[in-house]
């Protein structure tokens, strides 16, 4: 049988309709709910990202405003524009976009933003909290996975799921999430230095993979049954969008998988303004 298709688009919608009603219930109560996003450089790429982040949170209510700083811009001008951010009263959420351009330092803008508005739930404090078992921002990615597991209603309790992948974005807050009290899966993280993928990855009820190399997972991978979760996006040679997953050859196999583009990718935006509505609500006192 044809593996079932999970569907990034409907649980996103479903995501964002629940936000919706949150920011509706804050307005109420005389809160507005505002992003700030922040784009520095001229990366095309970035700046359809924030376009369409900025898009979403108009959809679900949110106000947005938007801040763009040169490519020649220095650490100290970015980090001047999070701390004025930090300081605006009427800004719940601050979304750096990264990467930044060259020379500028990630990890040390995004250690700027206040953990009580870094909406993408990067900064080591909201990373430290889910080492603690402790989540509230979490990173959108991450929770977005989750999110399409709880949707479908896949067991999770004392599976074993493999995380392929260990990058901070991604593979390890993730599998921290899955192993905590609660959520309880077993949980194997894989990498490049990993010795026979296959025969680790083949393990898993659950497979997520978050590597950045297109369709690297085939149906060798996988055992027949299990779950797989591809956080990937990639240009195939031919152009095309595709997953760090064949689909085609481990839908053969697996029981259910999620799609490129139409899977994890939709979850990430949606979780960005669940993060947004939480940092409301947390600074509204609710
Ligand atoms: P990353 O920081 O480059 O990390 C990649 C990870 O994959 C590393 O841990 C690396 O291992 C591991 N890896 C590389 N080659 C491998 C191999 N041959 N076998 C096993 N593991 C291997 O990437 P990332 O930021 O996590 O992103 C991963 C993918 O997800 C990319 O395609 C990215 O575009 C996509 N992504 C999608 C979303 C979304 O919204 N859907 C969001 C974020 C990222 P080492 O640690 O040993 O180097």
């Amino acid at each position: 049988m044809p593996a079932t298709v999970l569907d990034g688009k409907l649980v996103a919608a479903a995501v964002l309709d629940e936000v919706r009603g949150r920011v509706a219930a804050l307005a109420a109560a005389g809160k507005d709910v505002t992003l700030a996003t922040v784009l520095v450089g001229d990366d095309p790429a970035s700046a359809t990202y924030v376009r369409s982040k900025r898009r979403r949170a108009a959809e679900a209510g949110i106000r947005s405003v938007h801040h763009e700083l040169g490519a020649d811009a220095t650490q100290g001008e970015v980090t001047g524009l999070l701390d004025d951010l930090n300081n605006d009263g009427r800004v719940d959420g601050i979304l750096l976009q990264l990467p930044l351009p060259a020379g500028l330092d990630d990890q040390g803008a995004t250690q700027v933003i206040d953990p009580v508005k870094d909406v993408d739930g990067l900064h080591p404090t909201n990373l430290g909290r889910i080492v603690l078992d402790r989540p509230f921002l979490a990173p959108c990615t991450p929770s977005g996975c989750m999110r399409i597991l709880e949707h479908y209603g896949v067991p999770v309790r004392g599976a074993d799921v493999v995380v392929v992948g260990r990058s901070f974005l991604v593979g390890r807050p993730l599998a921290l999430l899955l192993a905590s009290r609660g959520v309880d899966a077993t949980v194997t993280i894989a990498h490049s230095r990993t010795r026979s993928l296959p025969e680790v990855t083949r393990r898993a009820d659950i497979l997520v993979v978050a590597v950045g190399r297109p369709e690297m997972i085939t149906s060798e991978h996988v055992r027949p049954g299990a779950v797989v979760i591809d956080v990937g996006i990639n240009r195939s040679d031919s152009g095309r969008l595709v997953g760090d997953v064949d689909f085609r050859d481990v839908a053969r196999v697996a029981d259910a998988i999620t799609p490129v583009p139409g899977g994890v990718g939709p979850m990430t935006v949606a979780m960005l303004m669940r993060n947004t509505t939480l940092a409301a609500e947390s600074r509204a006192g609710g």
